[in-house]
C-alpha cells in the first residue's frame, strides 16, 4: 500500500490509476480504525478497482471544548490495518496541506445542518461539509464510502454532493457492531470499564423501541426509551423517530423511518440509530 501526505502526490497516483482506465472509490475517515471501517473498505474495493482511504482528523467540524486534541492518534496501526484489508492507497494530509492559513471558503449544508447533532453542535456539519468536499475534489473518485453510523452525515453529504453537482455515487454502509450490540467507534476507547459494560444499553434500547414504533406503539414508547437510558445511566442529548431521508419528524410507522440517538456516558458521546420500518 502506497502512503502518500501532499495534493500533489496523490493527484498523481490517481492519475495514473486513470490513464490505465482504472475507477477510483475514497473512503473518509478520521483513522483510529476499525472493523467498522473495514466494513467501508470492502464495500468500496466491490464497487472500485482501487480504494483510497484517507485520515485525517479535521479540525473544522470540531468545536473548541470537544475531543480534537485527545482524537485517538494511531496512524502505524491504521496502516497495518489497511495494508491487511487490500486498501491501495493511504493519504494523510498535515492539516497545513488541507487549510491554507490564506483560506476563506466554506461550504454549509443548510438546514439539514442545523437539526439533531447539528443542534448540539451547530458548527459540525459545516466542517465535515467543506473537509469531505475537498477531498472529493482532491481524489475525484468515482465513488465514496460513508457509514450509517453517521446517519445525519450520510444525509448531509448527499445533499451536499447533489446540490454542487459533485461527479461521484455517495454510498451508505450499514453499522458494524460488537458482540453485544454497540456500534463501533473510534470514541469507545474513552469508556472506561464501567461504561464500556453499560454501553450496550444503547443499542438494545433503540432496536427494541424500533420494533414497538414500527408496530404503531406511537410515541409513548419513545418516553420509555428515554427514562431506559437514563436509569442505564446516559444523558440523552436527543432520541428521534425521523424520516430517513428527510430527517424530518415522524408521528406515524412508514416504511422509511429511523430511530437516532445521542447519548453521553460519563465523558463520551455516543452516537446510535437503527431502522423504523413499517411492516406491510
Ligand atoms: P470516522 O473515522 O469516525 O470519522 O469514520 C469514518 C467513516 O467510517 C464514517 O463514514 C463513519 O460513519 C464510518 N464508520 C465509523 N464507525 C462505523 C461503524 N461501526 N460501522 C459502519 N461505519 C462506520
Amino acid at each position: 500500500m502506497k502512503s502518500v501526505r501532499s495534493v500533489a502526490g496523490l493527484r498523481k497516483i490517481v492519475h495514473s490509476w486513470r490513464a490505465r482506465g482504472l475507477s477510483v472509490a475514497l473512503v473518509p475517515t478520521m483513522g483510529a480504525l476499525h472493523e467498522g471501517h473495514m466494513t467501508l473498505v470492502r464495500a468500496a474495493q466491490k464497487k472500485a478497482d482501487r480504494v483510497v482511504v484517507s485520515v485525517f482528523v479535521n479540525p473544522t467540524q470540531f468545536a473548541p471544548g470537544e475531543d480534537f486534541d485527545k482524537y485517538p492518534r494511531t496512524l502505524a496501526a491504521d496502516k497495518k490495518l489497511l495494508e491487511a484489508n487490500g486498501a491501495d492507497l493511504l493519504y494523510v494530509p498535515a492539516v497545513s496541506e488541507m487549510y491554507a492559513p490564506e483560506a476563506t471558503t466554506v461550504v454549509h449544508p443548510g438546514p439539514l445542518a442545523g437539526i439533531l447533532e447539528g443542534a448540539v453542535r451547530p458548527t459540525h456539519f459545516a466542517g465535515v461539509a467543506l473537509v469531505v468536499t475537498k477531498l472529493l475534489m482532491q481524489v475525484q473518485p468515482d465513488h465514496a464510502f460513508f457509514g450509517e453510523k453517521d446517519y445525519q452525515q450520510l444525509i448531509v453529504l448527499r445533499r451536499v454532493a447533489t446540490d454542487l453537482d459533485l461527479p461521484v455515487a455517495i454510498h451508505g454502509v450499514p453499522i458494524c457492531r460488537a458482540a453485544d450490540g454497540l456500534a463501533l467507534s473510534s470514541r469507545n476507547a474513552y469508556l472506561t470499564a464501567k461504561e464500556r459494560a453499560a454501553a450496550p444499553a444503547l443499542a438494545a434500547t433503540l432496536k427494541e423501541t424500533a420494533t414497538l414504533l414500527a408496530a404503531g406503539k406511537g410515541t409513548a414508547a419513545l418516553t420509555r426509551a428515554k427514562a431506559r437510558l437514563v436509569k442505564a445511566g446516559f444523558d440523552v442529548d436527543y432520541l428521534a423517530w425521523r424520516d430517513a431521508d428527510t430527517l424530518q419528524p415522524l408521528t406515524r410507522a412508514s416504511r422509511r423511518g429511523r430511530l437516532l440517538v445521542a447519548a453521553r456516558l460519563g465523558q463520551t458521546r455516543l452516537i446510535d440509530n437503527v431502522p423504523v420500518r413499517r411492516k406491510k
